[in-house]
């Protein structure tokens, strides 16, 4: 039933209760929780962000209301939006709003302003619309009679009709490779005056940081030698333009081949946004420069239409989310659903886990969509951008692939980056250590089994999944070689040694094949040793071990050299198929027997030699000294989700200055805390160790320039100690008191989730009645960065959270004038107490 909209009440939450405005010329006011959440689940209501409203009114939204954010993200899809009133009349250009009362009367304003703009569109425009407007009328989207009396009925059509927006997407093309990139000097002067030419006015300290980062672009000398600067330089020195104008002309004078590498999103997003001042035309940019993420956070193209077929005809709100989705896709946009284009407050309505690559689903070149398909397209532009923007943990993977003689991360020749990885920036590269711990370290764990032998044998039991294993894959490719059938017949049949789908539940009474039994006796062996913390992982050294799991330990060894020989056997075979025919293969049989035949190699060279060689060393007591193992239960909220002997590298940053650095020809490390403080004379000794840079043949050249911040007169640092140890009421009435004292503006860190629960629930109502806004991680439905955008858009507002808030946010202006650190969080952060008067960048 259609709703007219000035019939709406329009409700902002605003502790204790909500502000709500019943247009018509009325004033908003306030009400108290409980009519608050009445109006709400009535349903006619216009709001910001259902199920953000839900989660602060303590109450689930109802079906369907009228969420002005979804409307926003029907008629401007792919626009990046602070997911609230006062982001949207920004977006729109509207009087913003500072007060809930002045949300809640923006709401029919802003409503009205994206009808009258579909209103305003040609006609043409506004047709094509029209099926997916019927489509997400039959799904009950409030919204869609008010749009249909603008784009008009639509013909009956397919039930999802207007979801397949992949039919509007262009193929990708397979350019010509580039060629070796060159080796042209960029001279500090010129890197200078392009740093000018992007600030206007350079400020010294900038300047000399350009200076040194400079040196990482000059030619490299010897091979395996490259040049390396390490480079700190405090906050607000101007860092990011400070490497991109050394960068840029890097890229311009010798091709493709630099990569910008950073460790938390949250830096990558602003990076991106800084990227911006190098090509403001966004056509220029987004040839110029590419996001490079992990798999998982592109959207599957395959995944979304079985989605959208699978819930095409239920009314309800995942239809709605596909369909904004749809919309998106029709944006022209990278795919990336984590890049701040995408409507990320859909993640509140369905897992958008759904549209992704879940790990190892994807066909490849069997797939339907390949030709458009979001992550083989971005793999493309990194080759040919001037600019790739990556994170740690991918430029590791993919270095550390080509260092083992392995593909990067799929069973495809196209991740193959051919070794243009020449220069890198790796910002925030005080995390370098723990990205090369975690990238380089080996794990025979139950779901790192389960995923080899579902790779081999294909989803089994009840498992849904498109997932094929070797024999669905490659059936066509060996139907005239015995040889090859009988070596992918006997690899099948071992990889049933491994651990199996439902693994978990057999642990305790009916562990099946040698892979679960060894998993069986590893938990044993953990619980016997270590301490039960409810909550949190655990972990045993491996030595002396039992019997049983001594034994358990010989009988996988053996299991896993049977598998691993079949699968050598395939590859070597497969390949000789190639060699033999290659004057009659077609170029995409061919592409298809090289890539199984890489998978292949990776798994029977690369995984099962370094588990074998973990067994092996377990059995006879002797872990190689460049090594630490330990046994692990992993837990998550008190659940135990995995078991597995893992191996870390004592010194990751061996293989990280093997596998990354020395095949570069520069690479400059930067970060605000790279250097020791205290009272060593040599202040990088740390920094050398921590990077890497100690294991090259030449040496790094390292500089480091203060902050431009005067602290000692901006800011000041209070040491609250008095507050009784454990006690959450006195630890929230100190946050509650600095909060007010500062008027807002204050970033609350915390290193317990339930720490920090406890304190928002205790401060919500007074700060509100102080007419501030208080917005926590891990209590409020929004994702990290939405949580960020609406902290720094709001001059007055709070913000709790966690870890992820703690590095790399950016809030320069006045939205963050107070930092303060619960008991532990001050201990982990790494630039503890900034509490400054000017522009201050947390963390970092
Ligand atoms: S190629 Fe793979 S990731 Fe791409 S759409 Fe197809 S199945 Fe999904």
């Amino acid at each position: 039933m259609s709703v007219a909209l000035d019939d709406l009440i329009a409700l902002v939450p605003a502790p204790p209760g909500a502000a709500i405005y019943r247009q018509a010329g009325e004033e908003s006011e306030r009400i108290d929780l409980r009519d608050a959440r009445a109006l709400f689940e009535g349903g006619d209501v216009l709001v910001a962000h259902a199920a953000f409203v839900a989660g602060r009114l303590g109450t689930r939204a109802p079906v369907m209301l009228f969420d002005v954010l979804e409307l926003f993200a029907f008629v401007r899809p792919g626009m990046p939006l602070v997911p609230s009133a006062l982001g949207l009349a920004r977006a729109l250009g509207l009087r913003l709003p500072h007060t809930p009362e002045e949300s809640a009367t923006a709401l029919p304003v802003i409503a009205h302003a994206l009808l009258a703009e579909v209103a305003g569109w040609p006609q043409a425009a506004r047709e094509v619309l029209a099926p997916l407007v019927g489509t997400l009328e039959r799904a009950g989207w409030r919204w869609a009679p008010l749009l249909k009396e603008i784009v008009g009925e639509a013909p009956h059509g397919s039930p999802i009709a207007g979801l397949e927006a992949w039919r509007g997407l262009t193929p990708w093309e397979d350019e010509a490779p580039v060629g070796q990139p060159g080796s042209q000097t960029v001279e500090p002067a010129e890197a200078r005056a392009r740093l000018q030419e992007l600030v206007g006015l350079m400020r010294p300290e900038q300047g000399a940081y350009v200076d040194a980062a400079t040196y990482a672009f000059g030619p490299r000398e010897q091979a395996g030698a490259p040049k390396v600067a390490l480079v700190e330089a405090g906050t607000g020195t101007g860092k990011t333009l400070g490497y991109l104008a050394p960068a840029s002309l890097w890229a311009e004078k010798n091709g493709p081949g630099l990569w910008i590498s950073t460790y938390t999103r949250n830096l990558q997003r602003q990076l991106v946004q800084e990227i911006a001042h190098l090509w403001p035309d966004p056509v220029e940019r987004a040839e110029k420069a590419v996001v490079r993420k992990g798999r998982e956070n592109y959207l599957c193209l395959l995944n979304f239409e079985e989605a959208a077929k699978r819930t095409a005809l239920a009314p309800g709100q995942r239809s709605v989310a596909l369909a904004l989705i749809a919309r998106w896709i029709s944006s022209h946009t990278d795919g990336d659903l984590s890049g701040v284009g995408f409507p990320a407050f859909l993640a509140a309505t369905m897992p958008l886990s759904t549209v992704t690559d879940r790990r190892g689903e994807c066909i490849y070149a069997a797939c339907p969509h390949y030709r458009i398909c979001f992550i083989e397209r971005a793999i493309r532009r990194a080759r040919h951008a001037s600019i790739v923007v990556a994170n740690h943990a991918l430029v590791i993977a993919q270095a550390s692939a080509d260092w083992l003689g392995e593909d990067e991360t799929t069973d495809t020749p196209t991740e193959k980056e051919e070794g243009r990885r020449l220069r890198y920036v790796f910002d925030e590269g005080h995390h370098l250590f723990d990205a090369a711990d975690s990238g380089f370290a080996a794990s025979l764990s139950g779901r790192e089994m389960t995923e080899l032998r579902r790779w081999i044998r294909g989803p089994e039991g009840r498992a849904r999944s498109r997932m094929r294993g070797l024999e669905e894959r490659l059936k066509d490719l060996v139907a005239d070689d015995e040889a090859a059938q009988g070596a992918m017949e006997e690899a099948v049949q071992a990889a049933s040694a491994l651990a199996g789908e439902g693994w978990t539940q057999r642990l305790g009474t009916n562990p099946r094949g040698p892979g679960e039994v060894f998993l069986a006796a590893a938990y044993a062996h953990v619980r016997a040793r270590s301490q039960d913390e409810a909550f949190y992982s655990l972990e045993a050294e491996p030595q002396p071990l039992g019997q049983d799991l001594l034994g358990a330990v010989e009988t996988l060894a053996r299991a896993l050299k049977r598998m691993a020989e079949p699968l050598a056997r395939l590859a070597r075979l497969l390949r000789k198929k190639m060699d033999d025919k290659s004057a009659d293969l077609e170029p995409y049989t061919r592409a298809r027997l090289e890539a199984a035949a890489r998978g292949l190699d990776r798994r029977a060279k690369a995984t099962l030699p370094a588990w074998i060689q973990m067994l092996e060393t377990l059995a006879h007591g002797e872990v190689p000294d460049e090594f630490v193992d330990w046994f692990e239960i992993v837990r998550e909220d008190g659940r135990d989700t995995d078991v597995g002997l893992e191996r870390h590298w004592i010194d990751p940053t061996q293989p990280l200055a093997a596998a990354v650095l020395a095949p570069a020809h520069g690479a400059l490390i930067t970060s605000a805390t790279l250097r020791d403080t205290g009272g060593s004379d040599d202040h990088w000794a740390s920094a050398e160790v921590r990077t890497g840079a100690g294991h090259l043949a030449q040496p790094a050249r390292r500089a480091h320039f203060g902050s431009p911040f005067k602290y000692e007169d901006q800011a000041r640092i209070f040491v609250v100690g008095d507050l009784p140890r454990r006690d959450p009421a006195a630890l929230a009435a100190a946050y509650r008191e600095l909060f007010l004292a500062s008027g807002g503006g204050a970033l609350g860190l915390f290193t317990a989730v339930r720490a920090l629960k406890e304190t928002a629930t205790r401060v919500a109502e007074p700060l509100a009645a102080a007419g501030l806004t208080l917005y926590a991680q891990h209590l409020d439905r929004l994702d990290t960065g939405a949580l960020v955008d609406l902290f720094r858009a709001e001059e007055n507002a709070c913000l709790l959270g966690t870890d992820a808030l703690r590095d790399g946010v950016d809030v320069p202006g006045r939205s963050l004038r107070l930092v303060v650190f619960g008991q532990g969080a001050l201990a982990q952060a790494d630039h503890p107490a900034q509490g400054a008067a000017g522009p201050i960048r947390q963390g970092l």
